[in-house]
């Protein structure tokens, strides 16, 4: 599949659910009205439509949300698709969580075939996690993350940057990271959906971030091979990988691989785009899939090129109103 820009879309993000057992402080309010279960795709659906995306040729299919690990029985989502982990025709299978169900499925992930997954985690400290996610518990985030290691699974901590909440922490979590080895990815708060507050109390450019790890570790820039929004670098004090997205600072869409599906079958070409089609009418009006393989088609030929993203204190709304957890993070 082939864009109008010439880059390959190879890569599906799908939120099964855009539900959550958290309500972190920079992606969603605490009062949030979450899609009537009756819109949802059911898990077969979804299967049908990752599966023709992966007949057009997508090479990576990653299961995220809201938390996807709150979606009932959606372990036969993962066992479905893992099929075509077997058959060659996927790359990678992969999952991003917040980990407080992953002690429970880790161990049935690695069965179906995930070999990575990514976990957010802002913070080290049990306190402030709380406070960030409004009523997590960290103790459950270790346990699933303690688990997924043991299951085999490679492990990747996201953790957004906030000014004022965790900014005092970065060192921590390069060091904490390097340790267990785990790549760790810095993100900067993208302006998507009503919080319930200002972004601009949250923004922090990631090369503050960068800065001040600068004086206590030396960053090495990597060759950029993940062909990810994500530049790394190597922390020569820990050996680990500490990446860098900068959606806001440098703009990573020249190379965008990736368009999302969100849990009511609606295709988003861009992260930071209204423009959506709709693949529920096309997957339900037959059994066959010609007409949801044509609306793919059509919808990738109006990706757009890419997004403009703003916060400062002349844009008190929104870029896009839609929250993260509804196209997936
Ligand atoms: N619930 C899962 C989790 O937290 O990993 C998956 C979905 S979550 C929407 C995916 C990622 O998006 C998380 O790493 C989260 O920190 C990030 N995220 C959510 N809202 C964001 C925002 N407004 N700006 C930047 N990152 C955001
Ligand atoms: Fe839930 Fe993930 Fe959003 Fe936090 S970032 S509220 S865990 S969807």
């Amino acid at each position: 599949m082939l864009d109008p820009f010439g880059r390959t879309v190879s890569y599906l993000r799908v939120s099964v659910t855009d539900r959550c057992d958290l309500r972190c402080v920079y992606c969603m309010s605490e009062d949030m009205t979450f899609v009537p279960r009756a819109e949802l795709l059911s898990l077969e659906e979804l299967d049908r439509v990752c599966s023709e995306f992966v007949a057009l040729g997508v090479k990576k299919l990653r299961i995220t949300g809201g938390e996807p690990l709150v979606r009932r029985n959606v372990m036969s989502l993962f066992d479905a698709l893992g099929r075509h982990l077997k058959t060659g025709a996927l790359d990678e299978l992969t999952l991003t969580t917040n980990g407080t169900h992953l002690a429970r499925y880790a161990a049935d992930l690695a069965r179906t075939g995930v070999k990575r997954v990514n976990i957010s985690l802002d913070t080290l400290r049990p306190d402030r996690f709380k406070a960030i996610t409004r009523w997590g518990d960290f103790a459950k985030v270790m346990d699933g993350i303690e688990a997924a290691t043991a299951a085999g699974l490679k492990v990747k901590i996201n953790a957004v940057a906030l000014k004022g909440i965790n900014d005092d922490e970065f060192d921590d979590l390069v060091a904490w990271c390097g340790a267990r080895g785990h790549d760790l990815v810095f993100i900067e708060v993208m302006p998507m959906g009503e919080i319930g507050g200002d972004r601009n109390d949250q923004y922090m450019p990631l090369s503050m971030v960068r800065a001040r790890l600068s004086q206590r570790f030396t960053l090495m820039p990597l060759a950029d091979t993940t062909g990810g929004p994500a530049r790394y670098t190597r922390c020569a004090e820990t050996g680990g990988r500490v990446g860098f997205i900068t959606p806001l600072t440098h703009n990573f869409c020249e190379s965008c691989n990736r368009v999302r599906l969100t849990c009511t079958g609606t295709l988003y070409m861009c992260l930071g785009q209204g423009d959506a089609a709709d693949l529920r009418t096309p997957l339900r009006r037959s059994e066959g899939n010609a007409l949801l393989r044509a609306a793919i088609l059509e919808a990738i030929s109006r990706k757009p090129k890419g997004h403009d993203f703003i916060i400062d204190r002349r844009s008190q709304t929104p870029a896009v109103p839609r929250h993260m957890s509804v196209t997936g993070g």
